[in-house]
């Protein structure tokens, strides 16, 4: 009898492990601050060089570990924080696998560092991909230090996934970012390469949120606090004004863990569905607080998706908590019109076929791809005034036409569109013309969109979109990776019009933008700009994206929504359809003119 079998040994046990639970220098810091804020610390620095390649370094005032527990905590599923099976139900700390610290120096050099209080000092213990190769008496105040020297030294396999020192180190700061809402009781800092991104003195939710999102964004927060059903929902959620292009500002907890899951996602966007635009995402710190049977979070080694026993009871108690606070802001009070679900009113039934619906349209956008939830496509362009929230129902209640007009075939001629009547303009979103027997129908906002496009890729071809500075240069406060992409892509931002100077920690300067977009919101736009770009990563995939920007460029600088226009801006409208290349594709590939024929009018008309 033959053996195939064999156990592996535990050093390859913890790098395969590790591989789990150690992505990238981010992924370290989260497990060594979780181990940190599970010791009790109230003070915790993290300091990185080379975006953590170089090296990583943890240091908590937290209760320490004697000599004996320090050895123990390097061996695979040793932890002080489950001792049995019953213990899995009520996990009440961030960690309990008992995996992080042997995962994460079986692939790196280690250096634990740790004295407890009552003891006159410290032990060190130095440890080589998995392997202990010194352990001694030290000198420190009571507390952990970690560090780690050369992550994935002996994993080239993994190196070669390493980003951009800047990358990483963006990476770091929003991983730091999200831990240091999640206590605000607790002072957190971050540095690296020795400069400051991030620090933060104890205080309280609110100021903490004003240092991490910004100081202009925390005094838009409104406060969430309501409980049923042993669910309790607090925190702070945005008004309509304050939103972003992606999940960025979405802190959302559960038991004090960080999570991004879905049916909580899906909670928080339902109740802002009507109040802020497609493609859009609150500011949001939410802290769902349930009795710890009710959720597993052994279901992901980082823990960052959950299960919940009540799926649809949670969804509802977040959904109707971030309802309450809308609802009674000042700018959905008194407006009775603006409640078109039943889920807005407060006096609506959620029973169980209600329930039912809600947790099916989770699941159904669980299986979306995810590119398409998170960053909807140029392609559907928003028609709401973003910015009032006024215009955004007027917008949303106006459906477009289902009109069976016939789209218009091929290019239209050269002077085509400088050739048509006016007749006027309907709804304040369409320019009507006539052309011999034909009525020439133009979407004005593809129209003003389109030549936008097209003037831009023109300025792209002779040399670099005309940039406009700012006569008073507004900061911007993004998250640590969108500062990290504004610096990555900063030579290609210049091409196209962008001036984004650092401004210290996740603030960026907008000197300059694109001049046709100049006269709107530069700060929404660059915030798009770099959502856009968050997925690149060289200066190839920024020219392949080239078109999308500018595009997302035209789309800023053109008024959305109903707009009345004068007949001669109609006429300068449609003169400059007529100087830019019509002809051209643009990337959203909406029609710009429907025509209508004089026969298909009499055919309506029974007339023939
Ligand atoms: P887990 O956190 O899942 O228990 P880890 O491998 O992260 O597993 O840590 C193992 C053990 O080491 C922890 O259970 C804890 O007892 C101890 N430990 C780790 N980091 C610290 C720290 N910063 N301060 C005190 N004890 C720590
Ligand atoms: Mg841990």
């Amino acid at each position: 009898m033959s053996q195939r079998i064999t156990i592996l040994p535990e050093n390859l046990t913890n790098k395969i492990a590790a591989g789990e639970v150690v992505e990238r220098p981010s992924s370290v810091i989260k497990e060594l601050v979780e181990n940190s804020l599970d010791a009790g610390a109230t003070d915790i620095s993290v300091e990185i060089v080379s975006g953590g390649r170089r090296l990583i370094r943890v240091a908590d005032n937290g209760y320490g570990m004697s000599r004996e527990d320090a050895l123990l905590s390097l061996e695979r599923h040793a932890t002080s924080k489950i001792k049995s099976d019953s213990d899995l139900d009520g996990i009440l700390t961030l960690g309990f696998r008992g995996e992080a610290l042997p995962s994460i120096a079986s692939v790196s050099r280690f250096c634990l560092a740790t004295r407890e209080a009552g003891s006159p000092e410290g032990t060190e213990i130095t440890v080589e991909g998995g392997r202990v190769r010194d352990v001694k008496a030290c000198g420190m105040a009571p507390g952990t230090v970690i560090s780690v020297e050369q992550i994935f030294f002996n994993i080239p396999a993994r190196l070669k996934f390493m980003k951009s020192s800047e990358t990483e180190a963006g990476h770091v700061g929003d991983v730091v970012a999200r831990l240091a809402v999640s206590r605000p009781e607790a002072a957190f800092s971050c540095i690296s390469d020795g400069r400051e991104m991030l620090r933060v003195q104890r205080s309280d939710l609110q100021r903490r949120l004003s240092q991490v999102v910004g100081r202009d964004a925390a005094s838009h927060l409104h406060k969430v606090d309501s409980c049923s059903e042993n669910v309790t929902v607090s925190g702070f959620v945005s008004g309509p004004t304050l939103v972003r292009s992606g999940l960025q500002a979405m802190y959302t907890y559960i038991n004090g863990r960080f999570v991004r899951d879905k049916v909580v996602q899906h909670a928080v966007m339902q109740a802002y569905r009507g109040v802020i635009d497609r493609g859009r995402y609150p500011v949001v710190a939410l802290f769902i607080q349930l009795p710890a049977g009710e959720v597993d979070v052994n279901v992901h080694p980082t823990k960052h998706e959950v299960r919940f026993r009540r799926q649809s009871v949670v969804h509802d108690a977040i959904q109707g908590a971030v309802e309450e606070v809308l609802r009674l802001s000042p700018w959905l009070a008194g407006r009775p019109q603006l409640t078109p679900s039943p889920s807005l009113s407060p006096t609506a039934p959620t029973g169980q076929a209600y329930r039912e619906r809600i947790a099916a349209a989770a699941q159904a956008s669980l299986t979306m791809p995810r590119r398409e939830q998170h960053h909807p496509q140029p392609s559907a362009p928003i028609r709401t005034v973003a910015t009032s929230s006024e215009a955004a129902l007027e917008a949303a209640t106006v459906s477009e036409p289902a009109v069976p007009f016939k789209v218009e075939q091929g290019h239209p001629a050269a002077g085509y569109f400088s050739s048509l009547t006016v007749i006027g303009q309907f709804h304040s979103e369409y320019i009507l013309c006539q052309s011999g027997a034909d009525l020439v129908i133009i979407d004005q906002h593809a129209a003003s969109e389109r030549v936008a496009y097209q003037r831009l890729k023109q300025q792209c071809l002779a040399g670099g979109i005309e940039s406009q500075r700012m006569l008073f240069p507004e900061t911007v406060e993004l998250s640590f990776s969108e500062v990290a992409v504004a610096g990555r892509f900063r030579h290609d931002l210049a091409g196209i019009g962008f001036e984004l100077e650092p401004f210290g920690g996740n603030t960026l300067m907008v000197a300059a933008v694109p001049r046709l977009a100049a006269e709107k919101d530069p700060v929404r736009l660059v915030r798009d700009i770099l959502a856009d770009l968050a997925g690149l990563g060289t200066s190839a995939a920024f020219q392949d994206a080239l078109d999308e920007l500018l595009s997302r460029i035209a789309c800023h600088s053109v008024v959305r929504g109903v707009h009345a226009l004068e007949i001669r801006q109609m006429r300068e409208l449609l003169h400059s359809m007529d100087e830019t290349d019509f002809a051209a594709s643009c990337p959203h590939g909406r029609p710009v003119s429907h025509v209508v024929t004089l026969a298909e009018l009499e055919k309506i008309f029974k007339r023939t």
